[in-house]
């Protein structure tokens, strides 16, 4: 089988490490060459993933497709998928998905709980709107890791607004954020993974690291996993799915977005479950039964991001020292150069004990950090 991957960053490389335990030929279409994933493909074809032609002559002679991010060409994978070729997630999917303000309608048409929220077009639109404040306000299209999120305190805040279409949501008295991976193939059979746990850094407000299994009660549980299945249901498309949930402080569930893709809070079961998040998509692709998605061990996990400060060739100072710890397991992307707040790499920890997992987590943290030469 011939499948094809759109985006060549870390994603795409750790789905094509799992693609080594099969038998299939694959490509990657990304536009630069030295992007984590293109020396471990078959083929590696150099192209913008946001534009027709180059999505479509890509994809033309291939079984399937699959993505590592949902800011694709879907005009092109729409024509490929008419043609035959198999997309996961599905064009219908992908297309929702992609804008935040169709995200968001696709949940209320459905029932499925997420925040109050009202869709505003631009600035003047969003004047009419004060009495909505304080508000988490989205832009629809191009954000991504917080980059399209602001929190609109009060009229003050307006001026500094995206102008663009958007949603304005209501902020939720947070008490967890959680995130499930949830994987549904051709035949519409599922499979959910234990939920995970984000850990704030209370003082920076930036994710610390993350903890699964998350400790929730079990009706929380039950919501969370009841909606992410009801999410895959109602999308009705094939693939992995990460669904990112809120729990507040009434225990009340609701999702704040889903990714149709490998996620990044999928990365600890390449150790700490049966079945991987990415040998998981393989699974479903190639026709294979679902595969298991038990914890094998509890795990946390710390994001290895570029050190502010440093921008040129990547050095990991504090690599060897993490290297010598046991139960913990280093994945480099491969990205030559640094930048501050670049994703680098990622340190999964497993262990039974859960003191050891957080006590590791703090301690590789402060241990290893990716600085410039
Ligand atoms: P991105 O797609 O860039 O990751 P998100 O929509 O996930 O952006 O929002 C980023 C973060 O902002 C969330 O993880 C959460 O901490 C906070 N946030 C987003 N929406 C809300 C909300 N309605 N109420 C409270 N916090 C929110």
């Amino acid at each position: 089988m011939k499948v094809g991957i759109l985006g060549g960053g870390q994603l795409g490389r750790m789905l094509l490490q799992a693609a080594a335990n099969y038998v299939v030929e694959t490509y990657v279409l990304e536009n630069d060459e030295n992007a984590p994933a293109a020396h471990l493909c078959h083929h590696f074809v150099k192209g913008e993933i946001r534009d027709f032609e180059p999505v479509y002559n890509f994809g033309k002679g291939l079984d399937a497709i699959t993505i590592e991010i949902e800011s694709v060409n879907v005009e092109a994978l729409e024509k490929l998928e008419s043609e035959g070729v198999k997309i996961y997630p599905n064009t219908a999917t992908i297309r929702i998905i992609k804008n935040k303000v169709t995200q968001k309608r696709f949940y209320k048409d459905h029932q499925i709980p997420s925040p109050e929220f009202i869709i505003t077009q631009n600035l003047h639109d969003l004047n009419q709107h004060i009495s909505f404040l304080p508000a988490v306000h989205k832009i629809g299209m191009g954000g991504y890791d917080g980059k399209g999120v602001q929190i609109l305190q009060n009229e003050k805040d307006l001026p500094k607004a995206f102008d663009a279409p958007s949603v304005l949501e209501k902020m939720v008295n947070l008490k967890k954020e959680i995130a499930i991976i949830i994987a549904m193939n051709d035949k519409g059979q599922t499979a959910i993974y234990p939920p995970v746990e984000m850990v704030f850094d209370q003082v920076l407000n930036l994710l610390d690291y993350q903890l699964s299994p998350a400790e929730l009660p079990q009706k929380v549980l039950w919501k969370a996993e009841a909606i992410a299945l009801r999410i895959v249901k109602e999308l009705n498309s094939p693939g992995l799915f990460a669904i990112e949930l809120f729990v507040d402080r009434n225990d009340d569930v609701s999702v704040n977005e889903t990714a149709p893709r490998v996620h990044n809070s999928g990365h600890h079961t390449i150790e700490a479950n049966y079945c991987s998040q990415f040998d998981m998509l393989w699974r479903i692709m190639l026709g294979y039964p679902l595969g298991c998605t038990d914890a094998i061990l509890p795990a946390s996990l710390v994001n290895l991001i570029g050190a502010e400060g440093h921008s040129g060739e990547a050095v990991y100072d504090g690599l060897e020292d993490v290297l010598k710890m046991d139960n913990v397991f280093v994945h480099l992307y491969g990205k030559s150069q640094t930048r501050p707040g670049r994703k680098m790499g990622h340190v999964t920890i497993v262990s039974r004990e859960r003191l050891d997992l957080t006590h590791k987590a703090h301690k590789i943290k402060n241990m290893l950090k990716v600085c410039s030469l």
